[in-house]
């Protein structure tokens, strides 16, 4: 089978290519009616979040992950299993089967942090929950909230950030198992 890409295509090589053919899929996917329906079946009336908002309600949901409630354009419609990577021709198929060949039970509506949680938990080969976990720690240490957070919890924050990463990790695992 002759390749698409190389010398007088469109395509300098197969990275460029793919590149392409997943951002055709990922359309494929933003239109899926399959998606659009479970958000009408997931979405209903929250309190307006915005104190000066005109409108008493927005649409928003509950996240499937965390069971927060958002508004539903924090919504992410998330494969359960997912699709996988398209790098080369051999992948084609599995990814379109995983990434289309799906029914709403294969689907679930989660936020966006749930779906960063989950993304990171996939690179780095760690379970949703402890990436939560992770993802707190590495918050409270951006915002600068490390020291106050550990002080609260009567812990003497240890001299680098590093290391207090590692205590608010372990706290907080800590405090999960307690649950
Ligand atoms: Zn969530």
């Amino acid at each position: 089978m002759k390749e698409p890409w190389g010398l007088g295509t469109p395509w300098k090589n197969s990275v460029a290519f793919f590149t392409y053919l997943r951002g055709c899929l990922r359309k494929a996917w933003s239109n899926n009616p399959i998606k659009h329906n479970l958000i009408k079946k997931m979405r209903y009336q929250i309190p307006n979040p915005n104190p000066r908002g005109s409108k008493k309600t927005v649409w928003g949901f509950d996240c499937q992950m965390c069971k927060g409630t958002f508004p539903i354009s924090q919504g992410q419609v998330d494969h359960i299993q997912p699709a996988g990577s398209l790098q080369k021709t051999e992948d084609i198929q599995g990814f379109v089967e995983r990434l289309l060949y799906v029914t709403e039970d294969d689907l679930r509506l989660i936020c966006k942090e749930c779906n960063s949680a989950l993304a990171y938990a996939d690179k780095h080969g760690i379970s949703y929950e402890r990436a939560v976990i992770e993802k707190q720690s590495i918050a409270l240490i951006k915002e600068k909230k490390d020291l106050t957070w550990l002080r609260e919890r009567a812990i003497v924050p240890a001299s680098s950030s590093a290391r207090r990463r590692v205590q608010i990790v372990e706290r907080l695992l800590e405090e999960k198992e307690d649950e």
